[in-house]
């Protein structure tokens, strides 16, 4: 039995003032390469591997792309996952081996699923002056994660409720669906609150959730979250109850989902099951395999991977899963 039942959970306790939300700080991670980008994680991380089968949360910006360059990652490979990027400012010009040419733009939803294997560039355009926004991954759950590739774009329509404007990119919330299809139940939605607005939203009571606020002060079921973290919700809940407590408007990402049972191997820009997964993968990225076929129209090289540890990587769940001994 795993001693860590549901109920017992960090963040899953009840107390007076509603469930507990478990706070998760970013730390600040340079992507390298030629420009300057250094972006906030706050998933992965030790007391969290997922929020539902999301599995990677980086958030970046405001950056003044006169000072820091803006983005530009050279073709590169997924496998086993989907990319998700959403902007609050500028603009990101997208291209894969899918074929898939796009520009993401602020409330837009650009979905790559990376499946057996993909590669793609992100280059900021030059209409880009503001770079703000954030990069999220969703683990393709055991049975599909060999998937075909593919590419989505869809611009949900802004949901008004008491206090707050919505955007619901992946699931359903606020009587919106967003009709881009997940592989494990999901929710991904943007929320933004009017000064000193408060809105409770119905919520599914599987999922867990998390809160990246991005803008101002905001409190998640009576805990107070600053920008730039990240609250957790375990599931049980059927409510969420969000207040901005400053006098501007106040962003957050909302993700959600069931809880991913699963344990991965991630290691660069792969998810595998076995640490043997990620050594394939890197050997026929690095051999030029069609596995990630081939990305048009980028101006470099490809990016190589780095060198695998000398250790064997241990595949990870969350940390209810890492106590489960017998
Ligand atoms: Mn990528």
């Amino acid at each position: 039995m795993d001693p860590a039942a549901p109920g017992t959970a960090p963040g899953g306790e009840e107390s007076a003032s509603g469930p507990r939300v478990e706070v998760l700080s970013p730390r600040d991670v340079p992507l390298g390469g030629p420009r300057a980008m250094t972006v906030r994680r706050t998933l992965p991380q030790r007391a969290r591997t997922f929020i539902g089968a999301w599995c990677f949360i980086d958030h970046y910006g405001p950056d003044d792309v006169a000072e820091t360059g803006g983005m530009d990652v050279a073709p590169h490979p997924h496998t086993g996952l989907q990319t998700v990027s959403w902007l609050f400012s500028g603009e990101i010009e997208h291209r894969d081996s899918l074929g898939s040419h796009a520009f993401v733009r602020p409330g837009e939803l650009n979905l790559m699923t990376g499946g057996h294997g993909i590669s793609h560039t992100e280059v900021s355009t030059p209409r880009t002056t503001i770079l703000h926004g954030v990069q999220l991954w969703v683990a393709l759950p055991g049975e599909h994660r060999d998937t075909g590739r593919d590419f989505r774009h869809h611009v949900p329509d802004p949901v008004h409720r008491d206090g707050a404007v919505i955007r619901v990119f992946l699931g359903s919330l606020a009587g919106d669906t967003s009709p881009v299809p997940a592989f494990t139940p999901l929710l991904g939605a943007e929320i933004v609150l009017e000064p000193h607005g408060t809105t409770t939203l119905d919520t599914d009571a599987s999922f867990e959730h998390g809160l990246l606020v991005d803008r101002g002060t905001i409190r998640m079921s009576g805990t107070s979250l600053r920008p730039a973290e990240l609250g957790y919700l375990a599931p049980g809940s059927g409510t969420l109850t969000l207040t901005n407590e400053t006098d501007a408007p106040a962003r957050a990402v909302l993700v959600g989902g069931t809880p991913f049972e699963e344990r991965i191997v991630m290691w660069w820009n792969f998810v595998g099951r076995s640490h043997e997964d990620i050594v394939r993968a890197r050997e026929e990225w690095q051999a030029g395999s069609e596995r990630f076929g081939h990305v048009e129209g980028y101006p470099g090289d490809r990016i190589p991977a780095p060198s695998l540890p000398n250790a064997t990587i241990a595949p990870r769940g969350n940390p209810t899963h890492r106590r489960g001994t017998r």
